[in-house]
């Protein structure tokens, strides 16, 4: 079977174990049925996922144009303290900025190799910790919006990771089980008195399933680099899948490639 289009993040289904759909051109691939086959990728092309400009993709899926003038690529995705539409000041585009940004949203610990802090949108909960690659996680605390939780983050980021480092993420055996309950009640003192209103007592640990198991190596390499590949599937944490020989490649960072996937 062939299929070709345009690569955006995997769609996961949480389960045991979760379960992740790639989605090329509307033919949504279930690619835990392709464990233990032989899978075969080839980088044809580009597609801008804001305006669909095939010119080669900048960063996160975004044509150059995109990136630095979509409010979806606006600089309070990466870093939410720099928030302003709370206080009606646009960044980019007011509206979208008010939707994105005046919702509820999450500060949460997640274990991802290490422990990290971030900060999601409510409802992209459990999402953010799958494609993330958090084996356990913890919302830590509930605000009204985006500014709040980055506030939170930024003070408390002094003292723990804010990013996933995607080796130790992939080396994770599940062996170690960590007590992010007990973490977070020592770092309780790095909390922002100003926003303590929004601290939760959460007690259930979430705990994420993925079909995976850490293989000797790890070799991730991009489409850039082998624009044609072949492999067999066995696993899938994050967005990365993994390939037989410790080969990964991770999904997300090839939003906007267009790909042949020949199955
Ligand atoms: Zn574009």
């Amino acid at each position: 079977m062939q299929f070709s289009g345009q690569i955006l993040k995997m769609i996961s289904q949480n389960g045991h174990p979760i379960q992740y759909y790639l989605n090329l051109k509307n033919d949504l691939i279930n690619m835990n049925q392709l464990f233990g086959k032989t899978v075969h990728i080839k980088h044809i092309g580009y597609q801008c996922v804001n305006c669909g400009s095939d010119e080669k993709t900048y960063r996160m899926g975004f044509c150059k144009k995109c990136f630095f003038e979509s409010p979806y690529a606006s600089d309070t995705i990466i870093r939410p303290e720099l928030s302003t539409a709370h206080l009606g000041i646009a960044e980019r585009n007011l509206d979208v900025e008010k939707e994105i940004q005046l919702a509820p949203h999450i500060v949460y610990l997640a274990y991802t190799g290490e422990v990290k802090v971030g900060v999601t949108r409510e409802h992209q909960i459990p999402t953010r910790w799958i494609d993330q690659g958090a084996t356990f996680a913890l919302p830590i605390a509930l605000t009204e919006n985006r500014y709040e939780a980055g506030m939170i983050e930024v003070e408390l980021k002094k003292h723990i990771a804010d990013k996933t480092n995607p080796r130790k993420m992939l080396q994770d055996d599940y062996e170690d089980t960590l007590d992010l309950i007990d973490f977070r009640n020592k770092i309780a003192e790095y909390f922002p008195n100003d926003f303590k209103k929004f601290a939760v007592s959460e007690d259930n640990v979430i705990k994420l399933d993925f079909p995976y198991e850490a293989p000797e190596n790890i070799n991730v390499f991009t489409l850039d680099k082998k624009p044609e590949f072949s492999g067999v599937l066995r696993g899938i944490k994050g967005q990365y899948l993994s390939f037989e020989g410790g080969e990964f490649i991770n999904v997300r960072g090839h939003e906007g490639y267009v790909i042949e996937l020949v199955l």
